[in-house]
């Protein structure tokens, strides 16, 4: 019988980020100690979920109607703990907001509920591969705006006004960034909002790592900025509250209320064909934004420990230039070799168990190379893994073949 055949538009998703595990699982079988510097997920190192969200949880489940199904939206208490948190970041124009499966879910919907195919969304890159995988589920024109990395990384807001045509629909803004690590200026985010705000196309602001910054820099919403500007703010319990398995997000909906309505009630629709998030875990998300944060700024001084022991390592490697990250727990270093990154991740994994992600696998300036790691592993093992890229990356540059 003739084998089944998958959708065309599954040929358009990729996601590196597992991808490079099938290398590493191939290593592992031979024997090989692999050192995982490629999972954006705290709770694989040594980060926890703090107690007083699990001890919610589990006085949510003692009662029986919390199994059930939830309001599609999310509970109520839920909804105005998010809607205090959007006050106190400023963003005080709020039309909705909607409880998820993730934040990977609210952007899911978000995007299904605007654009039709044959419209583009202007998206970071490098960037998260989640929304070019959305993007071609319905098939819309992933349109990469490429962030500059001699600024920081920064998007730049002249080159996306460049990018915008008549079916631009949205613009995604990751802030703090994946894979970059870098946080946005006040500066860089007045420039989108004016330029977003000419050209009437909305924003999708994904905040999921805004409590994770380091320096003691402190982060902007950029619904803050403007009470005209149609946008919609991702956030949720995965990473600055230590728990993505839980898989609750958030979408904050802000902006006109005349311009926005119609889009929120296509955006209810999707959420109520849905049925709704976890039901119990949603009773995490009140004591987690409105409870004590001690737990956070343990967990940001050691990222910051690692970061620094990280970019430190790094600038001893020939070959490799890196922007400090200063926020969420990704670095983006650039290699400046002969091939492609991809291979040189290969090969790393192969040779030296170190499992890193390549630059290609989110994006990036056509010509240059990069690879992504997580500084969320201990001390001793980012130490490990970074003499053992420095051996493998002057092999390489010694025009050694793997
Ligand atoms: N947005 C970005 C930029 C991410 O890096 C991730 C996960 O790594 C997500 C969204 C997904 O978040 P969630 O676990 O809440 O679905």
């Amino acid at each position: 019988m003739e084998p089944i055949q998958p959708a065309t538009r599954s040929h358009e998703i990729f996601y590196a980020v597992r991808d490079v595990l099938l290398v590493a699982n191939e290593a592992k079988s031979r024997g090989m100690k692999l050192y995982y510097l490629n999972i954006g997920d705290p709770n694989q190192y040594d980060f926890d979920t703090p107690q007083h969200l699990k001890d919610a949880v589990s006085k949510g489940m003692e009662t029986w109607a919390h199994n059930g199904y939830s309001p599609s939206s999310g509970i109520e208490t839920a909804r105005d703990a998010i809607r205090r948190e959007a006050h106190r970041k400023g963003i005080d124009n709020v039309l909705d907001i909607f409880v998820t499966s993730g934040a990977s879910e609210a952007i899911d919907i978000s995007l299904t509920a605007l654009c039709n195919p044959g419209d583009n969304v202007l998206c970071p890159t490098p960037g998260y591969p989640l929304y070019s995988a959305i993007l071609a589920k319905l098939n819309v024109e992933y349109r990469p705006y490429y962030l500059v990395e001699e600024n920081n990384w920064a998007p730049d807001a002249n080159e996306i006004a460049k990018l915008i045509d008549d079916r631009t629909r949205a613009i995604v803004l990751i802030n703090p960034n994946n894979p970059t690590g870098s946080l946005y200026s006040r500066q860089t985010l007045e420039r989108i909002v004016e330029m977003a705000l000419d050209h009437n196309i909305v924003v999708f602001a994904d905040e999921i790592y805004d409590k994770l910054l380091m320096d003691g820099l402190q982060h902007t919403s950029i619904a803050s900025l403007s009470q005209n500007l149609p946008c919609i703010t991702f956030n949720g319990l995965s990473k600055g509250y230590i728990a993505p398995g839980w898989r609750i997000g958030w979408g904050i909906v802000s902006g006109p209320e005349a311009r926005m309505k119609d889009y929120v009630d296509a955006i209810n629709k999707f959420l109520r064909a849905r049925l709704c998030a976890s039901h119990p875990m949603q009773f995490a998300i009140a004591p987690a934004l409105d409870g004590q944060h001690d737990f956070l700024e343990a967990a940001k001084a050691k990222l910051q420990r690692r970061r620094d022991l990280s970019v430190k390592k790094l600038s001893e490697i020939p070959g490799i230039t890196v922007v400090k990250p200063t926020g969420a727990f990704y670095s983006f270093p650039q290699l400046h070799i002969e091939g492609e990154d991809e291979d040189w991740v290969k090969g790393l994994i192969r040779t030296t168990g170190v499992v890193v992600v390549h630059g290609s696998g989110f994006g990036q300036k056509p010509g240059t190379k990069h690879f992504r790691f997580v500084f969320l592993p201990d001390e001793e093992t980012l130490n490990t893994a970074f003499t053992l890229i420095d051996q493998f990356q002057r092999q390489w540059l010694a025009g050694k073949k793997f």
